[in-house]
């Protein structure tokens, strides 16, 4: 289950404008890119060294495509000269539509970049305009043709879905159009309402109504449905692709507790049980490392109960489900004699089912993945 190959994580905390449905950590104040670039180097040569080879290399953000191919370069080549990187390894940049240009995206694939999640979230231009999306939807076609004649072959996109007053019909036309432009991979993301995000803040004043959870659960079927039909299978809650081979490689460490190691502000790191983070603003961050300290913030070690609730979470959330002999293996655990009952409840449900040696959700067991998981956790 566990892939001991590492994954290296960059946080690229800049952002053109704040969307108003997003809480994650970022900064308009772009002046500071080549002191954070400068930054990031440093605090990847101070890492401790690592023997095992990393398999992936990912920037994440915040909006990574503002930063250009040089700087892209420097950060890939302090990873290359720390780290013992395959050269197989998948190397992964986030893109915003709005930020790019084929010659930007050609700067990229020379640098060494072989896949790109490219945030398109709708094609069209009400629900954009409703997201604050810098972009519209003709630009976010450009990006992805253009990706394709710089050359990348390995191309995810990332949609939202659950908006208010979505219908089945808007949400098929933006699968569709997504489907047309072939896509290896594809992350369907509900709409969700961070706290004190601007969207919240509309919704709290009935700017809007928000999308009933049935009608969502519609949608998400429908998604699961027609992606299936289409040569995008899911593999994970929010996630299709092609083929196993096109699954994210990074986001399948996450769910699998392999090891990965993460740089720049609020990025996590995972090692031998140990959960780490650093500090989240970037002043902050910058200062740790003007005075050559390491910018972490704090830490966990995870115990057997934490690890064994993790895996339950995140494995159920994966159409490949939790492998018994596996969990029984790493846990020293009996799988059956510790959730029965939760086993034969999620079954009568028709959330559940057990088969090759493997306890997996269904699809409808899929849009309840969390309360399924609740139902196992209450036994450990
Ligand atoms: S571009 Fe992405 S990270 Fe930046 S504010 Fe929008 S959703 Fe958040």
């Amino acid at each position: 289950m566990i892939n001991d190959e590492y994954g290296i994580y960059i946080h690229v905390p800049f952002c053109v404008k704040k969307c108003g449905y997003c809480d994650f950590y970022s900064v308009s104040d772009l002046d500071k890119i080549p002191i954070y670039i400068q930054s990031v180097v440093k605090e990847i040569g101070m890492a401790g060294n690592v023997s095992e080879t990393a398999d992936s290399i990912y920037f994440g953000g915040g909006t990574p495509s503002l930063l250009d191919s040089s700087q892209i370069r420097q950060v890939l080549d302090a990873a290359f000269r720390k780290f013992d990187v395959s050269p197989l390894a998948e190397i992964t940049l986030e893109v915003n539509p709005g930020t790019v240009s084929y010659e930007k995206l050609s700067g990229y694939r020379q640098a060494g970049v072989n896949r790109l999640n490219i945030g398109v979230q709708s094609f069209s231009d009400v629900t954009l305009a409703f997201l604050s999306r810098i972009h519209s939807a003709d630009q976010a076609i450009q990006a992805i043709q253009s990706s394709r004649s710089a050359g990348f072959d390995n191309i995810g996109l990332d949609l939202i879905f659950g908006l208010p007053g979505q219908k089945k019909h808007h949400w098929l036309s933006d699968l569709q159009a997504a489907v047309d432009l072939h896509p290896e991979h594809l992350s369907c993301y509900m709409l969700t309402y961070e706290t004190g995000t601007p969207l919240t803040s509309d919704l709290k004043k009935s700017r809007f109504r928000a999308l009933p959870e049935g009608a969502v659960g519609m949608l998400y079927d429908a998604a699961v449905g027609y992606l299936a039909d289409n040569g995008l299978p899911q593999y994970e809650v929010s996630n299709f692709s092609t083929s196993n081979a096109t699954r994210s490689r990074h986001n399948q460490k996450y769910w699998t507790h392999a090891p990965y190691i993460g740089f720049g502000p609020s990025a996590h790191s995972f090692t031998n049980n140990r959960r780490s983070w650093n500090v989240r603003s970037i002043d902050a961050y910058l200062e740790q490392l003007l005075a050559g300290k390491t910018p972490t913030d704090g830490f966990e070690e995870l115990d057997r109960h934490q690890l064994m609730m993790e895996t339950i979470y995140l494995r159920l959330r994966c159409v490949d489900g939790i492998d018994i002999s596996v969990f029984e293996e790493r846990f020293d655990a009996d799988f059956n004699a510790m959730f029965g009952s939760a086993i034969i409840a999620s079954q009568n449900d028709g959330f559940l089912k057990i088969m090759n040696g493997r306890c997996r959700l269904t699809r409808r067991g899929l849009l309840f993945s969390d309360s399924v998981a609740g139902r196992f956790i209450d036994h450990i």
